[in-house]
This record gives structure tokens, sequence and C-alpha cells, in this order.
């Protein structure tokens, strides 16, 4: 995977930019692309964007003027939102070499924003210093699955589950507001009470979503489905392509379940 990976570094003209997505105000992806290659992801969309024709996950494009872009004296982004990332993960293995996240949010600092990272990977835990010195911050850990085997089917370059739950109990324990996002929700696959159970001593709140397989996405699913889930695949196609109530019943059993533990739950679903 690694030797077939095209990396370039590139100039950005941007780096902050006003998002739609509901949580936040701004965004920052350092990375175009995405190494950890999960197969349903939605962001795979960017390849046609940013023109690229090789498969998502087989190229990155580095930003490494991004730190340069933030600017060192403004009151523009005191109070505001600021999110990594949206169609990238802040913490990929090359961000080990490149240090582009670590050098951003260091620049944020003096700027005041509420800082909101989510990720894959443990790398984090390196910049948690920085992180520290934020007023307000939150970071949250992406969940499919706790089952290693599906966990390298799905996302085979992320950290382990193991290496995200540790992370997740150091920030805790650091005192750093944390959430748990489970995402996707894969039909028959994600065991979205048990990620909830092993998880809620070290979380503020859960975020919920379900795979969304729009676009190119189904395609990369329906192929592992076909590939190491075989009796799956009939079941997705009676929940994708045909007119039934699932999501709404799992929606709401979610709902009901969240009540019922006193959790604080945000959903994020796609009908
Ligand atoms: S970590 Fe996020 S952006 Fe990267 S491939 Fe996975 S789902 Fe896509």
């Amino acid at each position: 995977m690694e030797d077939m990976m095209i990396i370039r570094e590139i100039e950005s003209k941007s780096i902050l930019s006003k998002t739609g997505i509901p949580i936040a105000d701004y965004v920052i992806n350092p990375y175009v692309g995405c190494t950890h290659s999960c197969r349903f992801c939605y962001a795979r969309f960017m390849k046609r964007f940013t023109g690229h024709s090789e498969e998502w996950g087989d190229f990155l494009d580095i930003k490494i003027n991004a730190p340069d872009l933030i600017p060192q004296n403004s009151s523009r982004y005191q109070g505001k939102y600021i999110f990594l990332s949206s169609v990238t993960d802040p913490y990929l293995p090359l961000e080990k070499k490149y240090q582009l996240t670590r050098k951003i949010i260091e620049k944020l600092i003096p700027l005041k924003p509420i800082l909101g990272i989510l990720t894959k990977s443990n790398l984090i835990l390196r910049d948690i210093d920085l992180i520290r010195q934020f007023e307000k911050s939150e970071i949250g850990f992406s969940f499919s699955t706790l089952d290693e085997k599906i966990r390298k089917n799905v996302e085979p370059f992320a950290s382990t589950i193991k290496k995200r739950i540790n992370a997740l109990k150091e920030f805790n324990e650091a005192g750093i507001k944390t959430y748990v996002f489970i995402s996707p929700i894969m039909p028959y696959l994600t065991d979205w009470k048990d990620i909830i159970q092993k998880t809620r001593d070290y979380v503020d709140y859960f975020m919920f979503e379900n795979l969304n397989i729009a676009g190119t996405v189904w395609a990369s699913v329906k192929d592992i489905l076909e590939k190491e889930y075989p009796d799956l695949s009939p079941k997705y196609r009676e929940i994708y392509f045909e007119d039934n109530k699932y999501w709404e019943m799992v929606e709401e059993e979610i709902i009901q379940y969240c009540e019922k533990e006193k959790l604080e739950c945000k959903m994020y679903f796609h009908h």
C-alpha cells in the first residue's frame, strides 16, 4: 500500500474555510486525500473534485505551507468553532513526519477559538500539550466497530481499537472534553451498544451517523461485502434499495437507549 501511494507536496492558497457542517464555523484540512483509506469513506468525492485519478487512499497531497496561512493576530476566530478535519484525518501516519496539524494548532492557540478535532488515530496524543492550552476544546474519536477483524477490513490503516480507546481515556483523564462518534453505523456489523458501553466512562457525549452510500461509496462497500460478508449483501440491498423503515427504527432505538442510559446523544442520520 505505502509504496503504491502517490505523495505530493503542494502549496495551498487558503486553509481556514467557512463550513456548513452542523457543529463548526470553520474547517481545516491539512491534507488532500486520506491514507486511512476507509472503505465507507464519504470523502471519496474529493478524489474527482481535486482531479485525482488514483484510488481513494492511494494519494495524498500535503499542504506544506498550511501553518503559514494561519493569521498571527486576528480576533475573527475568537470563540468560533474550528474543526479538524472534514475530508481527511488530521493525524495520518505522515503527520508524524510533516507535523502540519501540530504546527497549525500551535498557531491557533493565541486566536482563542473553540478547537474541535476528530480522528481515528492515537497520534493525537503527541499534541496533548498544545490542546491543553485551549480554553475550550473537544476531542472526538470515531468508531465503526470494536471488532479488530472488521476494523482491519473497513478501516485498514487507522489506529487499532485498543489504541483509540486508550487515547480517549488519556484525554478524558487530562480533563479535556471528549466524544465518541459512532460512524458509520454499518447494518449488522456495527454493535453501537457495545461501543457505548466500552467507552462511556471516558466521554462527555456520543454522536451517531448511519452509513451513507451516496456517490461512489456503494461500489466500495459492495466490494467489501461480497468479499468478506457475502451473507450481508442481500440485506444491504434491501435496506438501501427497497422501501423500508430500517434506519428509522435504528434511529428510534438509539434515541430511546440514550434516554434510558442517561447519555447525551447527537444524531446525524441520513434517510
Ligand atoms: S479517516 Fe475519515 S476521511 Fe480518512 S478515509 Fe477514513 S472516513 Fe475517510
